[in-house]
C-alpha cells in the first residue's frame, strides 16, 4: 500500500525544525555566508551561537538524523530523514546546526563501517559531537572522476607507510584536523585494487596546502576557498593509519559515497523549494504592462514547470530513500544516480527560472539566489559527473533487456502480423487479411 502521510509525532518536529531554522538558523547565513564559516571550529563568534543552537536541536531528538542508535543518532531511516533534509537545505548552516553537514557526515559512515576500535575512539566520536571536522582528499589534479588515473602513492617503509602526490579540492582541508587519504598501494593490482585508505592527522609533517581553491559561488581571492590543492610530501603515518584493509580504498570511498548523493538531493530539494517560493512571491508581486507577472503566459509557464520538476524530483528522492530503508544494500543502485543526475539539472533550472523572473535585482547579491546560482556547477561534478551517473543508469536499466532475437526487432510487425493471424484465423478471414485489419 502507498502511503504519503508522515506520522503526527514526527510532522510536529518537522514542523518544529521548519520554524527553528527560519528563525534561527537563516540568520547565520547572513553574518557568516562564505563557503568555510560552517566548518571554521576557530571562529568563536559563530561557534557562540552555534552550540546553543546544536543543544536545542539534541533536546528535539533530531541531533544526526543520518545515523542509526548505535552512534548516537535517532535512526529515523532514509525516508524520515529526507523529510527533514528538505527543511535544512534551504539553510546554508543548517546541515552544521543538526549534525548532518558533508563530508563529515560520509566520513564518519567510513570510520564506523571500516575503523578500528582505536581510529572511531580518536577520530569518529568527536567527529559526531560536531567538535572536529574532517576532510576527504581523494580528487587529483590529473584525474577526478575515474580513479584509475590516481598516481598518489604510499608505500610501508619500517613501522610506516609514507605518502607522496597531489591532492585536488580536499574541501575543509584547512580547517580539518585529519585528512582521509587514497593512495595507489600496489601499482599492478587490478586497478579496484590498487588503492588503499589512510587516516592522516593535520599536522602531521610533510602535508602543504599549496592553494585553498574558490569556487565562483566562494570568495573572489584566489587563496580564500576552502577546496585545498595539497601536496603529499612524503608523509609519515604509523601503519595502524590505514583505514580499511589493504587495496580496500576503492570500496571504502564507495562505500561513503551513495549516501553523501542522496543526502545532497535531500537537501536540494528543499533550495528549489525556497526558490519557487521567491519565484511565486515575485509572480505575485511584480506588475509590468499592465497585469501582475503572474497572469503572463511566460511567466505561468516558469512557475508551471518549476513546480512539475520539483515535484517529480522529490518523489524521486523519496523513493530512492524508502528502497534504502526497506531493500538490501545496494538496491538503490540505480535510484541514487538518478538522484545525482536531477538534483543538477532540477536545481540549475528551477534558480535560473527564478533569477529570470526577478530580473535585474536576481541578479545581485541583495538576494541569494546569485549565488546558489553559481553554486549550481558543482552538484553537477562534486562525488562524480553527471554523465559518469548517466552510464551507471543505462548499465543497469539495460541489465533487465535482451539483444534481439533475430536480424530485426521484437517488436517489428510482420512477423507480428503473421502470429497475429494465426492465432486468429478461426475467426479472421481471408478477405479480412486482405488489408482491412490494419486499417
Ligand atoms: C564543490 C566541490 C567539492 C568537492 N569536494 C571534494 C572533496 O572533498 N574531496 C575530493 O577528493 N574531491 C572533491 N571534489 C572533486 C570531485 O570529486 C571531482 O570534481 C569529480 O570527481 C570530477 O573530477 P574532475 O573535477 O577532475 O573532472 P574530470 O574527471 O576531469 O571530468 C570533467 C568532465 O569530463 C567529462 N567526463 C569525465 N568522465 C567522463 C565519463 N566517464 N564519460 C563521459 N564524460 C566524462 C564530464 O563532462 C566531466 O564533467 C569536489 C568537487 C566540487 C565541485
Amino acid at each position: 500500500m502507498l502511503d504519503f502521510t508522515v506520522e503526527p509525532e514526527y510532522q510536529a518536529k518537522l514542523d518544529w525544525a521548519a520554524e527553528f531554522v527560519r528563525t534561527e538558523v537563516e540568520p547565520l547565513d547572513l553574518l557568516f555566508p562564505h563557503g568555510g564559516d560552517p566548518y571554521d571550529t576557530r571562529n568563536e563568534k559563530s561557534r557562540a551561537i552555534l552550540r546553543p543552537l546544536q543543544e536545542q536541536v539534541r533536546a528535539q531528538g533530531l541531533w544526526a538524523c543520518h545515523l542509526g542508535p548505535e552512534l548516537g543518532g535517532p535512526g529515523y531511516g532514509q525516508v524520515k530523514l529526507a523529510l527533514l533534509n528538505e527543511i535544512l537545505g534551504r539553510s546554508y548552516w543548517a546541515p552544521t546546526v543538526f549534525g548532518t553537514a558533508a563530508p563529515d557526515t560520509g566520513n564518519a559512515e567510513i570510520l564506523a563501517m571500516f575503523g578500528t576500535e582505536e581510529q572511531q575512539t580518536r577520530y569518529l566520536q568527536p567527529l559526531l559531537d560536531g567538535d572536529i571536522v574532517s576532510t576527504f582528499s581523494m580528487t587529483e589534479p590529473q584525474a577526478g572522476a575515474d580513479p584509475k588515473e590516481f598516481v598518489c602513492r604510499a608505500w610501508r617503509d619500517g613501522d610506516e607507510w609514507v605518502i607522496d602526490g597531489e591532492k585536488w579540492f580536499s574541501s575543509n582541508a584547512r580547517y580539518a584536523t585529519f585528512l582521509i587519504v587514497m593512495a595507489v598501494t600496489d601499482p599492478v593490482a587490478p586497478p579496484h585494487a590498487r588503492m588503499s585508505m589512510f587516516i592522516v592527522p593535520a599536522e602531521t609533517p610533510g602535508i602543504e596546502i599549496k592553494r585553498n581553491v574558490a569556487t565562483m559561488d566562494e570568495r573572489d581571492a584566489l587563496d580564500e576557498g576552502i577546496h585545498a590543492y595539497i601536496r603529499y610530501h612524503q608523509v609519515r603515518v604509523p601503519l595502524d593509519a590505514m583505514l580499511g584493509g589493504p587495496g580496500e580504498g576503492f570500496k571504502v570511498a564507495q562505500a561513503r559515497l551513495g549516501g553523501g548523493r542522496v543526502h545532497h538531493a535531500m537537501r536540494s530539494v528543499g533550495k528549489c523549494t525556497r526558490a519557487f517560493d521567491m519565484m511565486a512571491e515575485r509572480a505575485l508581486s511584480r506588475r509590468t504592462q499592465g497585469t501582475l507577472l503572474a497572469e503572463k503566459q511566460a511567466a505561468q509557464q516558469f512557475i508551471a514547470d518549476s513546480w512539475i520538476e520539483l515535484q517529480q524530483f522529490r518523489l524521486l528522492v523519496l523513493h530512492t530513500a524508502w528502497i534504502i530503508d526497506t531493500q538490501p544494500h545496494g538496491a538503490a543502485r540505480t535510484q541514487i544516480a538518478m538522484c545525482k543526475v536531477m538534483t543538477a539539472k532540477v536545481l540549475h533550472d528551477i534558480i535560473q527560472r527564478a533569477v529570470h523572473l526577478h530580473g535585474s535585482l536576481g541578479t545581485t547579491n541583495e538576494l541569494p539566489l546569485a549565488k546558489w546560482w553559481m553554486a549550481a556547477p558543482n552538484l553537477a561534478l562534486a562525488d562524480g559527473p553527471t554523465e559518469v551517473h548517466r552510464t551507471t543508469i543505462a548499465k543497469q536499466v539495460l541489465k533487465k533487456y535482451q539483444p534481439a532475437p533475430g536480424l530485426f526487432p521484437s517488436e517489428h510487425i510482420p512477423p507480428k502480423l503473421e502470429q497475429a493471424r494465426k492465432r486468429y484465423a478461426h475467426i479472421i478471414n481471408d478477405a479480412d487479411l486482405s488489408g482491412e485489419v490494419n486499417a
